[in-house]
């Protein structure tokens, strides 16, 4: 991340952002004279989690990763909405945002992965942060892509990796399951239009739900296979099913061995160029002493009805006792 190259960005956001059109919301507000739209976002980012990351995608793995409040969709199975509701949030000033960055490095951590909510509505405050935060290498923009066409042009150079969402492919799942008809479609676009221009930066997310194959899985596959080639995917058959769903809801449920099985296996016949987990058990992993100067994170976990264990916020010590645990199950 350059800050002089995000300065000059800074210059530009006003043609988005005095009248936002950061989303498709398209709220109209004056998020730079601090009003307030549909996402909640204000003037200044407010964080509610920090650490580093040990079990994501392998690409983007140990990671500095930081959670904003504000999102743009309201996903109906969404982990982190209970969270941000739940942990108090403080405001990301630019010391805190730079102490957070060298900490996070002297903790093992390669990348910056700023995630949710939604980064993308938080751009304001980010350019901001990254301006006058001194250049930084490793950014992860990990984003559900529910955003303008203007706005992912104004992060072109500055975001390494482009973690997106592609997770809907049918517009009736994307309204009763994230509150966006076109979530899908406007992911879709602002896909083609990164791998247009940096496909080494684009890592197309699919998170495969249960009971969402046919209308999801398949056709977001299919096309990523059509439309992206070679592109990296990153495929999620980790469904951790939220607390708040009400039991009789389908995604309430994990989901099946069977169903993960299909989704790989379709990938797999689409040839997809997938990513790798994290290796937990990798030796970075297991020599990194605990900074105990670092905040305590809640690791939640999860055992789901076949005896395979869930974890949510993978620190170093989540790690290594997943990983011990997967080789038990084995
Ligand atoms: S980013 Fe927020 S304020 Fe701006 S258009 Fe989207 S929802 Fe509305």
């Amino acid at each position: 991340m350059n800050s002089a190259l995000a300065r000059q960005r800074l210059e530009l956001l006003p043609s988005v952002a005095s009248a936002c059109r950061l989303c498709p919301r398209e709220c109209g507000v004056n998020r730079l004279k601090g009003e307030i739209g549909f996402c909640g976002a204000g003037q200044e980012a407010e964080i509610f989690l920090e650490y580093v990351h040990w079990g994501e995608d392998a690409d983007i793995t140990p990671a500095q990763t930081m959670y904003l409040t504000g999102c743009n969709l309201s996903c109906v199975f969404c982990q982190t909405a209970e969270e941000s509701q739940c942990l108090p949030s403080v405001r990301l000033t630019p010391e805190m945002f730079k102490n957070i960055l060298v900490q996070g490095r002297r903790s093992g951590a390669e990348f910056v992965n700023i995630l949710g909510g939604e980064p993308t509505v938080n751009m304001p405050a980010l350019l901001e942060l990254f301006a006058r935060s001194g250049d930084f290498s490793g950014l992860v923009w990990n984003t559900n892509f529910y955003g303008s066409a203007r706005a992912f042009q104004l992060l072109d150079g500055l975001v390494d990796v482009f973690m997106g969402d592609l997770k809907f492919g049918d517009p009736a799942c994307a309204k009763t399951l994230s509150g966006a008809e076109d979530a899908g479609e406007t992911a879709r676009a602002r896909a083609l239009e990164i791998y247009g221009r940096t496909p080494d930066r684009l890592i197309a997310r699919h998170l495969v739900l249960p009971g969402h194959f046919d209308c999801c899985t398949r056709p977001t596959l299919e096309w990523i296979a059509r439309n992206l080639p070679g592109v990296r995917v990153s495929l999620k058959t980790v469904y951790l099913p939220p607390r708040s769903l009400p039991q009789d809801c389908e995604e309430k449920r994990f989901l099946s061995p069977e169903e993960a099985a299909t989704a790989r296996r379709l990938a797999e016949k689409l040839c997809l160029n997938l990513t790798r987990d994290a290796d937990l058990s990798s030796e970075q992993t297991c020599k990194e002493r605990p900074d105990s100067a670092r905040p305590p994170v809640l690791v939640e976990a999860a055992i789901a009805p076949d005896g395979r264990v869930y974890m949510r916020h993978i620190v170093r010590e989540a790690a290594q006792l997943l990983s011990r645990l997967e080789s038990a199950h084995e």
